[in-house]
């Protein structure tokens, strides 16, 4: 791998590449990775100055941005040789999901039995599956890392596209991938419209500790404010640990973090009904805004949106990574296959697949969420009592509880070749 001070010496004049991806999330790590085994020239810009630090990240006390990850995502990261890092370091894996209405009887349980899976996903720091793409983005001799790099122009189209960073610097390429996450520049910059809902949540998220041990069980409680989630984490081989994400209206969780530890704790055991005992609250709460975003199309000549820079899904049901990294396995199927066919990589074809198979797929799911957060959020009688009976219903319909659980772990639709 190339880095970003080697650039100024030995690279400087090479500013042409295959492709060039804009932002080192997650989702733009894994599609760098997935490129550059492939042996894909691949300039790989974020604006963040330095790589994490692979010592620290997933040790001590969980940190506080965490994500479900599917089996499915667990597939792709296990071939981009990423997940055994990650699992020696820290994953939690979940076998059951409780879910129930906070304002009625309705309760739904998953296992990971009835899913015919060992898991249905593991809780995983977002630091400990970025380190883990980054230690390997660091083995791929053909990645060029740009790092403390902002990107604040885009030009070119069909012919080739070339990116200005701050500093004036330009990276060209025929194929310019923005990664660059909720509120992309690159999407407005080329012009991209996209369609924005207010959920009327902010996600209050918090590391708690749990008197009664959690059993690998994600809980959610749809109250009437809005779904409550204690995520189960795997510390030091205990299971007293969660991650909190409480999705509730700005003024609610304006005031719920601005509660003492203690209150906190109390107000948290209490909405979930005391199922896990007493709830300690270990790190500060810290509100994010929920809403749902999709773009109005993916690609352009010689350019396409991935991850959040394409959608932003409420979290209720923790997809919004997974849809990303199926976005980055989709694409990158499409472009090594047309590589090898000698087809270049910008080309409006090879993209439009990319767009058909992805865009779908990931409206239905924004669909699905909003579906659910208006039920949940409704206070109407005949809305509780139907979401009541809907609850009861789902748990004893064997083909509805399998489709649901198809949808949680990812298994839906034509899976790219790297993630079966
Ligand atoms: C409260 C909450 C809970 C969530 N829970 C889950 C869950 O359980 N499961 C799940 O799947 N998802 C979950 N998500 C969603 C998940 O966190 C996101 O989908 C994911 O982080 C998006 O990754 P990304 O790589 O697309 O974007 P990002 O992580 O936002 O990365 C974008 C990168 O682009 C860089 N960048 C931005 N602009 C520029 C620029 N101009 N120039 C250069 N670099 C730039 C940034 O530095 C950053 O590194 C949750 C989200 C929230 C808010």
């Amino acid at each position: 791998m190339k880095d970003a001070g080697e650039e100024s010496t030995a690279h400087a004049a090479d500013d042409h590449h295959e492709v060039i991806i804009v932002g080192g999330g997650m989702v733009g790590a894994a599609l760098a990775v997935l490129l550059g085994e492939a042996g894909v020239e691949v300039a790989l810009v974020d604006a963040r100055p330095a790589l994490l630090d692979g010592e620290t990240v997933g040790c001590g006390r969980p940190a506080r941005r965490v994500s479900a990850l599917t089996p499915v995502s667990q597939r792709l990261l296990e071939g981009l040789k990423a997940w055994p890092w990650m699992a020696a370091r820290r994953v939690s894996p979940y076998r059951y999901m409780r879910v129930w209405d906070a304002e009625g009887s309705g309760e739904v349980d998953f296992s990971a039995d009835e899913a015919g899976l060992p898991v249905l996903g593991h809780i995983v720091e977002n630091d400990v599956t970025l380190a883990a793409l980054e230690q390997r983005l660091t083995m791929l001799p053909s990645i060029r890392l740009c790092l403390g790099a902002r990107v604040e122009g885009l030009e070119g189209g069909a012919e080739g596209r070339c990116i200005v960073l701050e500093d004036g610097r330009r990276l060209s390429a025929p194929l310019v991938v923005a990664a660059d996450g909720a509120r992309s520049h690159l999407r407005d910059l080329a012009g991209i419209a996209v369609s924005e809902r207010e959920t009327g949540h902010v996600g209050l998220v918090t590391t708690v500790n749990v008197e009664v041990p959690h059993g690998r069980a994600a809980r959610q409680a749809f109250l009437p404010t809005g779904p409550l989630a204690f995520l189960p984490l795997a510390v030091d081989g205990e299971e007293h640990h969660c991650s909190i994400v409480w999705s509730t209206s700005p003024d609610e969780a304006r005031r719920l973090a601005d509660l003492d530890p203690g209150a906190l704790g109390e107000a948290l055991a209490a909405a979930i009904d005391h199922r896990l005992g007493a709830v300690t609250v270990l790190d500060e709460a810290v509100g994010f805004p929920l809403v749902q975003r999709h773009a109005e199309r993916y690609t352009l000549p010689g350019f396409a949106l991935v991850g959040d820079a394409a959608h932003g899904i409420h979290p209720l049901a923790g997809q919004g990574v997974n849809l990303g990294l199926m976005d980055a396995a989709v694409l990158a199927e499409e472009l090594l296959t047309s590589r090898r066919r000698g087809v270049g990589l910008g080309d409006e074809r090879v993209l439009a697949r990319y767009a058909r198979r992805r865009r779908g797929d990931n409206a239905g799911m924004l669909a699905l969420m909003d579906g659910f957060r208006l039920l949940f959020g409704s206070h109407h009688p005949a809305l509780t009592l139907a979401r009541n009976l809907g609850m009861g219903g789902v748990d004893r319909l064997i083909p509805l509880k399998r489709i649901l659980l198809q949808q949680a772990t990812g298994q839906r639709g034509r899976l790219p070749a790297t993630c079966r």
